[in-house]
C-alpha cells in the first residue's frame, strides 16, 4: 500500500468537471477482506448452523426468483435459478465448506472463500467455455452466501458518505443504480472507456469521472483526499497545498464558463447560419428529467428504461411500469419524448433475469433480439407506451435493430395492441441505428421507422470492432474516429425526409458538433448537464459548410 503524498495520475477523462472529496473504495464483496477467524472444536456445530442458516436464506431467494421467472418469463430462465439451487446443495461445494470448517477449524466465510478459490482454479484450468461459465455461477452463489453470512440486506453503494469520490475497479449497471446522486461527487474507475456505462452514468449525474488504468486500491485508503479533473483526466491522491491551490483556480474557471452556458440554457440553439437544432436530453429516471428541464432541454431524446428494471427486485407489472414511466416523463408533457424499449442482455444483465450464458454477450441476444424471444415482456411495454401516448407526444424507440423484420414485428404488435386497447393515438415508431447492418439497410428499416436516432456508443464498438468497456482497446474505441462520421453521413444521405438524431455520447463532444451538423444531423440528445454546453457549441457552429 502506497501512502505517498501528492500522487498525481493521468487517465482518460470521461465526464467533464472538477471535484474533490474523500475516497470511498467500492469493492466487490468477493474481493473484500472478509471476516475470517479460527474457531474452537466446540464451536463447530454452531458454525455449521450459521452456514446452514445462510444456505436456507439463499435457497429461499433462489426459489422466489425461479417461481417469478416461471410466471413472468419462461421455464428456461427459471431453470437457471433452479440450477443455482442444485449447485448450492452440491456435495463438492457445500460438503467442501463443511469439511473446511470441521477439519481446519475456520469460520464459514474463510471456509467458503477457500472452496471458491479451489473451484475457480479447477474450472478455470479447463479450456471449455462451459466450465468457465460455471465458475461465474459459483462466484455468484458465493456472493449471495457471503452477503447472507454478513447480514447484508442493502447494497454498500446506497450508504456512502456525503462528498465521496467513488473509487472502483469497475461498476456494473446493476450496481450504479444504487449510487446516490447526492453523495458521490466524482468517480474514478480502473476499467472502462468513454462509451462504458459507468462513464455514461457519470455524465448523466453531472459529476466528473476519470478512468485510471492502475491499481487504485493499492494507492488509496478510504477517506483519503482525492482531486478529480474530468477535463484533463487527472487524479491527485492526498494532494499537497500547491496542487490544491491550482485545482481551486481551475475549478473556478470551469465553473464560471459553465455558469455562462447555463444562463442561456433556456434559449433555443440556433446555428450561425440560422438553423434551429433541438437539443434533447438522455435520461434514466425522474431526477434526470428534472435536471434536463432545469438545463433547458427541448425534449427527451432517449429515455433508457432499463434503469427502472435494474432497480426492481422482480419483473415489473404493467401498471407499475406505467406509473413509473408516467412520473419520469411528466416534466416534459407537451414536448417530444422518445422512450426506448428495454435494452438489456449482454452488457446490461438484470439481476432477476439471469439469461442463459452466451460466449460473446455484446454480439449476442440484446435489445430487440431478446424482446422478440420474450414477447410477453415486449407486449407489456408496448401497452404502457400506448397508454402514455394518450397524453404525450411519444416516440417508441427500438434498440439494436439489425434486420427489417424486427421493426415489422414491433409495428404489427403495436397495431394489434392499440386495437385491443381501443386507442387511436399510436406513438411514432423510431429505430436506433447502432449496428452496421442498420446503416446499410436504411431503406428497409425506414419502411417502419418514422424517426431515427444514431446510437454512436454501440455503433462505434461494432464498426471499430472494439468493446466499449475494454480498457485495452480504449484507444481504438473512439467515437470521433472518421469511420463513425462516415457512417453518420451515410445514414443522413438516405434519410428520405426523416428526422435524424444522434443520442450516443458523440453528440456531447463539443468539437464534433459542427461536423455532425454538416453531415446532416438535425437533432442532438445528450446527458442533462451537457445540454447548456452543447447549445453553446451549436450557436458557434455553421450547419452548412461555407
Ligand atoms: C448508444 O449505443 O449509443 C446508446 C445511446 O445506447 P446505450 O449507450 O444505452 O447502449
Ligand atoms: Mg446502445
Amino acid at each position: 500500500m502506497q501512502t505517498q503524498e501528492n500522487l498525481m495520475l493521468t487517465g482518460v477523462p470521461v465526464s467533464p468537471g472538477l471535484a474533490s472529496g474523500a475516497a470511498f473504495l467500492f469493492q466487490d464483496i468477493l474481493e473484500r477482506e472478509i471476516r475470517a477467524y479460527s474457531i474452537e472444536p466446540h464451536q463447530v456445530d454452531s458454525e455449521h448452523a450459521r452456514l446452514q442458516g445462510a444456505v436456507e436464506d439463499v435457497t429461499g431467494d433462489l426459489r422466489r426468483a425461479a417461481d417469478q421467472m416461471e410466471t413472468d418469463i419462461d421455464a428456461a430462465v427459471a431453470d437457471i435459478f433452479r440450477a443455482h439451487e442444485l449447485m448450492l446443495r452440491d456435495e463438492e461445494f457445500l460438503g467442501g465448506i463443511r469439511k473446511e470448517i470441521e477439519h481446519d477449524l475456520v469460520n464459514s466465510e474463510r471456509a467458503l472463500q477457500r472452496v471458491l478459490r479451489r473451484l475457480k482454479r479447477d474450472f478455470g484450468s479447463r479450456r471449455s467455455e462451459f466450465f468457465r461459465l460455471r465458475a461465474d455461477d459459483i462466484e455468484d452463489l458465493g456472493r449471495r452466501l457471503l452477503r447472507s453470512l454478513a447480514g447484508i440486506r442493502s447494497h454498500s453503494l446506497e450508504r456512502i458518505p456525503l462528498g465521496s469520490v467513488v473509487v472502483a475497479k469497475r461498476l456494473m449497471p446493476s450496481e450504479t443504480v444504487f449510487l446516490s446522486r447526492r453523495s458521490a461527487v466524482a468517480l474514478v474507475t480502473q476499467f472502462g472507456g468513454t462509451g462504458s456505462h459507468c462513464a455514461i452514468l457519470a455524465r448523466a449525474m453531472g459529476i466528473p469521472a476519470v478512468i485510471q488504468n492502475s491499481d487504485l486500491f493499492q494507492m488509496l485508503t478510504s477517506g483519503d483526499e482525492v482531486l478529480v479533473d474530468g477535463l484533463r483526466g487527472q487524479v491527485v491522491i492526498r494532494p499537497g497545498p500547491e496542487a490544491k491551490q491550482n485545482f481551486h483556480v481551475e475549478r473556478e474557471h470551469y465553473d464560471r464558463k459553465h455558469a455562462e452556458a447555463v444562463s442561456r440554457a433556456a434559449e433555443p440553439a440556433v446555428t450561425r447560419d440560422g438553423y434551429r437544432i433541438p437539443v434533447l436530453a438522455n435520461i434514466g429516471c425522474r431526477e434526470d428529467a428534472e435536471k434536463a428541464l432545469e438545463n433547458g432541454a427541448d425534449g427527451i431524446g432517449l429515455y433508457r428504461t432499463e434503469t427502472f428494471y435494474l432497480a426492481c427486485d422482480e419483473l415489473p407489472a404493467e401498471d407499475k411500469l406505467f406509473e413509473e414511466y408516467e412520473s419520469v416523463i411528466e416534466p416534459f408533457k407537451g414536448k417530444s419524448v422518445c422512450v426506448r424499449l428495454l435494452d438489456i442482455g449482454g452488457d446490461k444483465p438484470l439481476p432477476y433475469l439471469p439469461l442463459p450464458p452466451e460466449p460473446n454477450p455484446n454480439l449476442g441476444r440484446r435489445g430487440i433480439r431478446l424482446l422478440l424471444d420474450y414477447p410477453h415482456v415486449l407486449q407489456t411495454q408496448l401497452r404502457v407506451m400506448l397508454r402514455l401516448a394518450r397524453d404525450h407526444d411519444l416516440t417508441v424507440v427500438v434498440p439494436m435493430v439489425s434486420r427489417k423484420h424486427e421493426m415489422k414485428v414491433v409495428r404489427k404488435m403495436l397495431l394489434v395492441l392499440a386495437d385491443e386497447l381501443g386507442t387511436e393515438r399510436i406513438p411514432r415508431l423510431g429505430a436506433m441505428i447502432e449496428t452496421p447492418a442498420a446503416v446499410f439497410l436504411m431503406d428497409e428499416i425506414l419502411e417502419d421507422a418514422e424517426f431515427l436516432t444514431i446510437g454512436t456508443n454501440d455503433l462505434t464498438q461494432f464498426i471499430m470492432a472494439a468493446d466499449r468497456e475494454n480498457p485495452f482497446v480504449a484507444t481504438i474505441y473512439r467515437d470521433s474516429h472518421a469511420a463513425i462520421l462516415k457512417a453518420v453521413s451515410c445514414v443522413c444521405r438516405q434519410k428520405k425526409g426523416r428526422e435524424i438524431a444522434v443520442c450516443g455520447e458523440l453528440a456531447a463532444e463539443l468539437n464534433q458538433i459542427e461536423p455532425l451538423l454538416q453531415a446532416g444531423i438535425g437533432t442532438l440528445s445528450v446527458a442533462p448537464p451537457m445540454v447548456p454546453l452543447v447549445k453553446q457549441s451549436v450557436r458557434a457552429a455553421q450547419a452548412k459548410p461555407v
